[in-house]
């Protein structure tokens, strides 16, 4: 393979010679095209006026950096009609007249600077055998054109904080589109609104609730529908709902105590629900207490041989045990039972929680019970089912809402029984959020309406929203009442984002990128290049 194409030489160039130095790679080339086109007039010219050498710095090959040593040349032009005497060739494609690096070079750099950052892109272009400098990485991320954000129709907006929470800047997300437009350095109303007015056919903006951005799109996009994003909304209610359930801790302390009274029946053994098992049957007991019997007769045996002086080891040789097992014996005391068999799994284990549920809430039908947990996935036989029922009527099952629980909950978790879909509660959440509501009219009250407002931001039920504000106000809650009022001064917007499916969620997702790129330095080059670098991400 001829050497121009094997390092993708641009055509009309021919290699001389290549030179493996101490440095890398020296190559020496040389530029053949016969004409070139005076780039004043673009008359083409074949007189050659002089030959001159550029030394430009190339890609590395095969970890090695390449020099190359280009002999160009300068063309007269011979339009007498055209100002320009001499020109030297271009090479367009290939490198800019005046650089001193190959325009895939740059490019290089330009990668690994956005990628990285200026401390870290040094040592990685290093590594790949590419030398350069912070301030040329920097300066080749600035050199970047702008990029055309095109026409936006559905814009999200958002802050995000840099310099640790001291400043905050604007972030502009295409929801359509799902990239990043721009990044703003403030986020006050009037530069959001300036930015907003280049974009004229913007149709919806999706922001957070009331404030800077509310008034920007009033200001800048008086046409747009403005929609509170969802994700704030639901945002402020878990706030609201948290501050509420810190209002009634006492009630869910309370709870607890209720819960622990009422569950009182002394006469029944009390069994964890994980040694929940069906009774033995007749044969099994049978055996036990044969095995029982013939090794308490052992023990006896035991305990005479070592009154009468015996040694461990000479009585484990009459009688057949291991020395281990007498030493054992005779230092207890009394007779060590046995321990019970470990339990062995059963597919029944995952339902016993719903079943034991059931069973407290009156449904006790062996038939009945199976269904529902076949229906849920239960793979044993209905006869199983029955035979962990029978259990039920001798042994008290200590159910997993485990009292204990409940006192463990603070307003930071509890809100999560509260605000998530009761779908996705596992059974003992579910429990544990039965007794906390049971415990507490005001939090039964404020379950239901937070339930509601939550199944109309999922269906976009935005007509229900005057309904809903309305059963608040006779709520007697001051935490929903609050919450509620935030609305009614932003209720046109809240409403839209009720109905519209835009959110602002993938906002959400690029801030949290963008504070991957922030915390690999930007350093001294500030908000510039964050934005040129985030705009311009792989
Ligand atoms: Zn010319």
């Amino acid at each position: 393979m001829e050497g121009t194409s094997l390092l993708s030489l641009p055509e009309g160039m021919q290699i001389e010679q290549i030179q493996i130095t101490e440095n890398g790679l020296v190559i020496e080339v040389t530029a053949t095209t016969p004409t070139s086109c005076c780039p004043l007039c673009s008359e083409p010219s074949s007189s050659i006026h002089c030959h001159y050498r550029r030394v430009l710095r190339d890609v590395p090959c095969a970890g090695r950096r390449v020099q190359l040593f280009l002999t160009v040349r300068k063309f007269s032009c011979r339009n007498p009609y055209c100002e320009r005497k001499v020109f030297a060739e271009r090479l367009p494609a290939f490198v800019e007249p005046w650089a001193r690096m190959t325009i895939r070079f740059c490019q290089q750099i330009t990668s690994i600077g956005l990628a990285t950052n200026g401390k870290g892109g040094t040592r990685l272009a290093a590594r790949l055998g590419i030398q350069t400098s912070r301030p040329t990485i920097l300066r080749r991320i600035m050199a970047l054109p702008e990029v055309s954000t095109g026409s936006v129709l559905y814009l999200g907006i958002d802050d995000f904080a840099f310099r640790r929470g001291y400043r905050f800047g604007t972030i502009l997300v295409n929801l359509e589109s799902r990239r990043i437009v721009d990044l703003l350095p403030d986020r006050e109303a009037e530069t959001s609104a300036a930015w907003m007015r280049q974009q004229p056919d913007i149709f919806v903006v999706s922001r957070d609730r009331g404030g800077e951005y509310a008034k920007a799109a009033t200001l800048g996009a008086p046409q747009a529908v403005q929609c509170a994003d969802r994700f704030h909304v639901v945002k402020n209610l878990t706030e609201a709902t948290q501050l509420l359930l810190a209002r009634c801790q006492a009630e869910i302390l309370a709870a607890k105590d209720q819960e622990e009274s009422g569950r009182q029946e002394p006469h029944k053994p009390l069994i964890s629900i994980e040694q929940w098992r069906p009774p033995e049957p007749r044969y099994v007991e049978k055996a036990r207490l044969a095995r029982r019997a013939g090794r308490y007769a052992r023990y006896q045996q035991a305990v005479e041989l070592g009154q009468r002086g015996m040694t461990p080891k000479e009585i484990a040789g009459r009688l057949g045990l291991s020395s281990r097992t007498v030493q054992k014996w005779l230092a207890a005391g009394t007779f060590p039972e046995a321990r019970k068999r470990r339990k062995k799994p059963s597919s029944f284990d995952a339902f016993a929680p719903f079943v034991l549920k059931r069973w407290r809430e009156g449904e006790q039908k062996g038939i009945t019970l199976y269904r529902e947990i076949k229906a849920q996935g239960y793979t044993g036989s209905e006869r199983s089912v029955y035979r962990y029922l029978a259990t039920l009527k001798q042994a008290e099952i200590q159910a997993p809402v485990n009292v204990e629980r409940i006192k463990k909950y603070t307003p930071n978790t509890a809100v999560w029984l509260f605000v998530r879909d009761p779908k996705t509660l596992n059974e003992i959440e579910q429990e544990d959020l039965a007794t906390i509501v049971r415990a507490s009219p005001p939090l039964k009250r404020a379950y239901d309406l937070i339930q509601s407002f939550l199944a109309m931001v999922h269906k976009r039920e935005g007509k229900r929203l005057d309904v809903w504000l309305a059963k608040v106000a006779e709520s007697e809650l001051p935490e929903l009442l609050s919450f509620a009022s935030g609305i009614e001064k932003d209720k046109d917007a809240v409403r839209a984002g009720l109905i519209w499916s835009w959110s602002n969620g993938m906002v959400e997702g690029h801030v949290t990128k963008l504070k991957l790129i922030k915390r690999q330095g930007y350093g001294r080059a500030g908000f510039p290049l964050l934005r040129k670098r985030v705009l311009h991400a792989l």
